[in-house]
Formats: C-alpha cells, sequence, structure tokens
C-alpha cells in the first residue's frame, strides 16, 4: 500500500515550512483552536487541494494533523476517501458542533489536555512523567538528528510547545 513516503504512517501535510512562508502575516495572529491564545504559526490546509488555511500553534497544528491523516487517506483509497476524510475533518475542527477536542478534567485546561495528547501522554500524568516524554520526544525529532525533514521539524517544534503549556500551567498553579 505504502509507495515509500517516509511519513505515511503518521500524516502530516507539508505545510510550509516557517522559512518559506514569507506572505505569512506578520502581525500576531491567534491560534485558531477555540480557547487557545497561543500564536498561530502553522498553516495547516482545511481540505486536500484547496489554498484555505486554518493557522494554529505547534500544539494544535500536532492535534489536527494527527486527527485527520490526510495522506494516509490518499494512500489507502484514492481522492474520494481524501474528500470525505476532508469534509469530516471540516467538520470536526468548526467552532461549534461536534467539537472533538478534549474539555479539560476540572484540573486541566484543555490546553493542557491537548499538551498532553501531543507528548502522548495519559490526562493523569504527572510532572516527571511529563518530563521524561517531552526528552523522549525532542531527542527523537531533533532537527540536528533530522536534517531537512520537515515533519520531524513540526514534531519537535509542537513537543517544545506542548511542554511549554504544561510547564506554564504548574508555575501559574503555583503562584495560586
Ligand atoms: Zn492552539
Amino acid at each position: 500500500m505504502t509507495r515509500g513516503r517516509r511519513s505515511n504512517d503518521w500524516g502530516f501535510p507539508r505545510w510550509r515550512s516557517y522559512e518559506g512562508a514569507t506572505g505569512a502575516p506578520k502581525a500576531l495572529r491567534r491560534c485558531d483552536r477555540d480557547g487557545c491564545d497561543r500564536p498561530g504559526t502553522c498553516p495547516a490546509p482545511k481540505a486536500p487541494d484547496r489554498p484555505e488555511r486554518w493557522w494554529f500553534c505547534e500544539v494544535h497544528a500536532a492535534e489536527y494533523n494527527r486527527g485527520w491523516n490526510y495522506f494516509a487517506a490518499l494512500d489507502a483509497a484514492g481522492a474520494e476517501a481524501a474528500e470525505a476524510e476532508a469534509a469530516r475533518a471540516a467538520g470536526s475542527y468548526r467552532r461549534a458542533a461536534h467539537w472533538a477536542w478534549s474539555e479539560g478534567d476540572g484540573t486541566r485546561s484543555r490546553a493542557e489536555m491537548d499538551a498532553l495528547r501531543v507528548l502522548e501522554l495519559p490526562p493523569d500524568a504527572d510532572e516527571e512523567t511529563v518530563k521524561a516524554a517531552f526528552r523522549r520526544l525532542a531527542k527523537i525529532h531533533h532537527p540536528d538528528l533530522n536534517p531537512g525533514d520537515p515533519e520531524a521539524e513540526a514534531r519537535f517544534r509542537a513537543a517544545q510547545a506542548a511542554y511549554a503549556v504544561l510547564t506554564e500551567a504548574v508555575a501559574a498553579r503555583r503562584r495560586g
């Protein structure tokens, strides 16, 4: 089934790199994820072969692409399946209806729950577990070990952003 593309199993769309995004808006743009105040720096296609883009922070870009798996759909059953998958994804990411993101558990915010998922951790992961998971992912996806690999770079940045979300939240709670 696979045609030798390296990242099929992960399904990360090849969004424009930071460096290549010369047309990107200079003004600070918020992440398109409802309720997220982080800068929206990662463009993600709303549908295959369409120019419309979401702009997500690294955490939510990783979440979005994990849920979508656009390239996997293309490879599995061709363009028709990809269209259906895109329509389904677009529904999931519309602001109002059927939002599939976690809603927090009363002690952790939605952003924290999403960050935990980016780090491949359960909702009740403690600080040490978070730190270990971040170190593990950062090592695997570090740009120095994956030169010229935009997927690795995106995953590395997502892990960094997720870790920042979680450590900021812990610090804020400590401050009371
Ligand atoms: Zn976000």
